[in-house]
């Protein structure tokens, strides 16, 4: 069957290349004749994978050597859980709610200790950010950390550059990890599960600076001690190793396919601009959730004045082999991911789509 592509939100798309060298591999790995999902996590041929991975990762996002690479199971959603009981000891923290996943994840800081929300976009339905002035208005100094979500998928409201509140950041970039360099003299910890922008579900990515990882109270059992699993190079028991190889051959393709993070910028700009460019031409046909100023690269949600012609939207666009670009039911219409691993002519032809849809109906 011929492939489409692919506008999911996650797991999203994957590099095709990505793809076929995995297929050719799978029964048996160069070297071993054993398939990666049946190889030992002790094996030298995994560790050797484990290991490129990190290097890999830290050579794309020129991560210093004060933070540590962790790969953990349990999604996004247990780093919402694990981040405040590592990192908390009695302390409260401060959160940015900018959309539904900031939301989820104050959410489940309540449950295990005292949480500040310093701005709440809910009322907007999430679709802008705070000023500085907003947000530092409410900072708690004693705040053990500051907690923001750098894109949020489901309203494609995306932070141009890191809030300023003049304390180490703590950031869920699950929907962009990847898309452009980190600065990380920011970050107290950075982290992404990898079936957005880096790989299948799985496996999350937790890049963390030392001192943090030296928070973890010792009577937290081990699996979600970030101390305990950092120190036993995130094998600490059977880490997702299919997950883990896939990531490793998604940064292979971004350091010798694509040729690094600032090309992989320039290409999410480029096919952002595509699509923008067609709402923001369309007199109000398209419209577009979030403010200009805050516009996502990665996710990009718009609507028309009625849903009278959503169905045949999605519908035409399907025949044209453009496909999972419904909208989230809190936003309503449309939503395009267009992460890492979606080719240029991929959103060119869903550019070309629009126009055409609404040249027909409008
Ligand atoms: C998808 C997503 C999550 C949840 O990820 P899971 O791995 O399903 O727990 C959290 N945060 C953001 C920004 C996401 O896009």
């Amino acid at each position: 069957m011929e492939r489409v592509y692919n506008f999911s939100p996650g797991p999203a798309v994957l590099p095709l290349s990505v793809l076929e060298e995995a297929q050719r591999d799978l029964l048996a790995l160069p070297g071993t004749g054993i398939s990666i999902l049946e190889i030992s996590h002790r094996s030298k041929s995994f560790q050797s994978i484990i290991d490129t991975a990190e290097a890999n990762l830290r050579k794309l996002m020129n991560i210093p050597d004060n933070f540590r690479v962790m790969f953990l199971q349990g999604g996004a959603s247990l780093q919402f859980g694990m981040l405040p009981m590592n990192l908390l000891n009695g302390k409260s923290a401060d959160y940015i709610v900018t959309g539904t996943w900031s939301k989820k994840a104050m959410g489940e800081a309540k449950k295990i200790g005292s949480i500040n929300c310093v701005w709440n976009g809910s009322e907007t339905n999430f679709n802008h950010l705070p000023t500085t002035e907003e947000l530092q208005a409410k900072l708690d100094p004693d705040a053990a950390y500051v907690y923001y979500t750098s894109n949020e998928t489901i309203q494609g409201v995306q932070f141009p550059t890191e809030p300023e509140v003049g304390r180490p950041l703590v950031c869920d970039a699950s929907s962009e990890f990847l898309y452009k360099p980190i600065d990380w003299s920011k970050y107290g910890c950075v982290y992404a599960c990898a079936q957005k922008n880096c790989g299948p579900a799985g496996v999350t990515i937790v890049v963390m600076r030392d001192d943090f990882v030296a928070a973890s109270p010792d009577n937290l059992v081990n699996i979600l001690s970030y101390k305990t699993m950092s120190e036993n190079g995130s094998m600490l028991n059977t880490p997702p190793c299919f997950a883990i190889y896939i990531f490793k051959l998604v940064t292979d393709w971004m350091l010798n396919t694509v040729g690094g993070v600032d090309k992989m910028y320039e290409c999410n700009q480029q096919k952002a601009a595509l699509l923008y460019d067609v709402i923001d031409r369309s007199n109000g046909f398209y419209l577009g959730h979030a403010e200009k100023n805050c516009r996502s690269l990665m996710n990009v949600p718009f609507k028309m004045a009625t849903s009278d012609l959503d169905k045949q939207f999605l519908a035409d666009a399907a025949a044209e082999g453009l496909v999972s670009l419904g909208g989230h039911r809190s936003v309503g219409g449309f939503r395009a991911s267009i992460y890492n691993a979606m080719p240029l002519e991929g959103v060119q032809k869903l550019a070309a789509f629009m126009e055409d849809f609404m040249k027909k109906n409008g």
